[in-house]
């Protein structure tokens, strides 16, 4: 039986302009899908590129939606390219959720934590106790981003201010090069870093074989973000016996179901991550977070509320996420709102 697919773009200011390493990002632009069937059930997914992370663009996804037209099978969907990643992942979740007759009975936890996101530089250093007051045990600290030498000396204060038992993370997006990452690296086995995230560029030269040697040299783990950016990076990183952490950003993982079995069988060491999507990504991101049997790590989704109007946003940005509040969320309401 062929269904009914729809779709409706979305272009949405951000209630605060989001800082990246590329420049400042003011909107979010993407696209919803909505699969109909023959009995008139709907399922939804979401389009979330972050085209200078190396995903396909809006422009590229719907595209490839107009060329599926209206009435598609799921044979059609299933050959959507990879390079689709993030439309991909929307079908593939439209398709999960028009599946799902009646709410199964789950085993998942009840609530997961969520890392606590703080500025960059000296102004974390504020941020940290009213965080850890509203419960938070992990906090991530943007680095890379002023002198080395200040954000070293800074490093001690911002770990004098973390609750016992806390852990920091440390993302760089990549600033270092192989020396400077090395300098931090060895400043870092003393405290308590749960891991350093992307400290060398993808794209820098020898990036794998430098990210590798990083990993074995020190004793903090490494966690790989920008050099994920799809199903094919996580088999390359598994095929080649990555002991280190993947941020997965679900939205931008393609068809996720074959990807989260790959990863589950490795007992890959995961961090799951927000890709800055609406209510309609994060409910399928979160349902696969949930389901997650491996080691929990603290969630990168205390990213709600993100847009000026609420009804696109996820569950909102806690110390943790309840899976409740995610069940709760209403694909069909972001959808009826873009009318
Ligand atoms: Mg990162």
């Amino acid at each position: 039986m062929p269904l009914r697919l729809l779709y409706r773009r979305y272009q949405l200011p951000f209630r605060a302009a989001v800082r990246t390493a590329h420049g400042v990002w003011a909107e979010r632009t993407g696209l919803i899908v909505r699969l109909e069937n023959d009995r008139g059930r709907m399922g939804y997914g979401e389009v979330a590129p972050i085209p200078w992370f190396g995903t396909e663009t809006v422009e590229e996804a719907e595209a490839a939606l107009k060329v599926l037209g209206e009435w598609v099978t799921p044979e059609q969907l299933a050959a959507v390219p990879a390079e689709l990643g993030c439309l991909r992942f929307a079908l593939a979740g439209s398709l999960t959720a028009l599946g799902e007759d009646e709410r199964r009975v789950r085993d998942n936890p009840p609530c997961l934590p969520v890392v606590a996101l703080l500025s960059a530089g000296r102004a974390a250093l504020s941020q940290i106790a009213p965080k850890a007051e509203l419960g938070f045990r992990t906090f991530k600290w943007k680095v890379g981003v002023g002198d080395i030498a200040d954000e070293l000396a800074l490093l001690d204060d911002v770990i004098g201010e973390l609750p016992p038992g806390a852990k920091l993370r440390l993302d760089a997006n990549g600033a270092w090069d192989r020396r400077q990452a090395e300098r931090w690296l060895e400043r870092a086995a003393e405290m308590p870093v749960e891991f350093i995230e992307q400290p060398v560029a993808p794209d820098a030269r020898g990036a794998d074989d430098v990210l590798r040697g990083l990993a074995g040299d020190f004793p903090t783990p490494i966690a790989l973000d920008e050099s994920l950016v799809g199903a094919r990076d996580v088999e390359r990183w598994l095929a080649a016996g990555w002991t280190g952490i993947f941020v997965i950003k679900l939205a931008l993982l393609g068809d996720p179901m074959p990807v989260m079995a790959r990863l589950a069988a490795a007992k890959a060491d995961v961090v799951f991550s927000s890709a800055l999507e609406t209510a309609v990504g994060a409910k399928a991101a979160l349902r696969l977070a949930f389901g997650w049997a491996g080691k929990p790590r603290a969630l990168g989704f205390g990213v709600w509320p993100l847009f000026n109007n609420g009804v696109f946003d996820g569950p909102f940005g806690a110390a943790f996420i309840r899976f409740d509040d995610v069940e709760r969320l209403k694909p069909e309401a972001v959808w009826n709102a873009l009318n």
